[in-house]
């Protein structure tokens, strides 16, 4: 196999952005790659995003692959077993675990592709993603198309009922498209927090 890294048995990759910048589809590519070059390729993600079908990652544009739900960081490194190429999907969405359950796989010669959202809908960073941004090996920012100005987006605009949604809401709502937009740093926009309203 030829490997990136020659002198170093894994190595961890970031795929980040904001939502419909088409991570999920890079990831798919990065790990189909793999597989072509006679790789075993698996990918994880948490059980939360239920969004699509729950054991497949499903791009906005339509590719998917199998991937293996779990509960907790924990759960992975029981699972990787004889694969070459592992992918975490949502990565975001772990607890700061997954961090040194990663570099201990990573450590053990696996090559791992992290791949989430860098910022939460306040553009506050999101999960363990700066710890692994910094960790990381390789790095990859996407942008999406901005909703309003179609501008490159690197943020992501959540809307309650068609209005910006306040500072205060909660961070993690799985959503559909009704619910985010992809926005640049511009047309990205934060209502006043709920209480300082009321
Ligand atoms: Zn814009």
């Amino acid at each position: 196999m030829i490997r990136l890294f020659p002198n170093c048995g894994g190595w961890l990759e970031v795929v980040c952005g904001p939502m419909f910048s088409g991570k999920s589809e890079e990831l798919i590519r990065r790990l189909r790659r793999a597989e072509i070059a006679g790789q075993r390729a698996l990918i994880v993600k948490p059980r939360l995003d239920d969004r699509y079908d729950i054991g497949h990652v499903v791009s906005h544009a339509g590719a998917r692959m199998r991937a293996v739900v779990v509960d907790e960081p924990a759960d992975i490194p029981g699972l990787v077993d004889g694969y070459d190429v592992v992918g975490i999907d949502e990565v975001q969405f772990f607890p700061p675990e997954i961090v040194l359950i990663l570099d201990g796989l990573v450590e053990g010669g696996l090559r791992i592709v992290a791949c989430g959202l860098d910022q939460d809908f306040r553009g506050f960073p999101f999960g363990a993603m700066p710890e692994l941004l910094c960790r990381a090996e390789l790095v990859d920012k996407l942008q999406a198309v901005c909703h309003s100005c179609g501008g490159p987006a690197t943020m992501t605009q959540r809307l309650v009922d068609g209005a910006p949604a306040p500072a205060d809401g909660a961070t993690i709502v799985v959503g559909a498209l009704e619910q985010y937009e992809a926005r640049c740093r511009s047309c990205h926009q934060l209502a006043a927090p709920a209480l300082a309203a009321g």
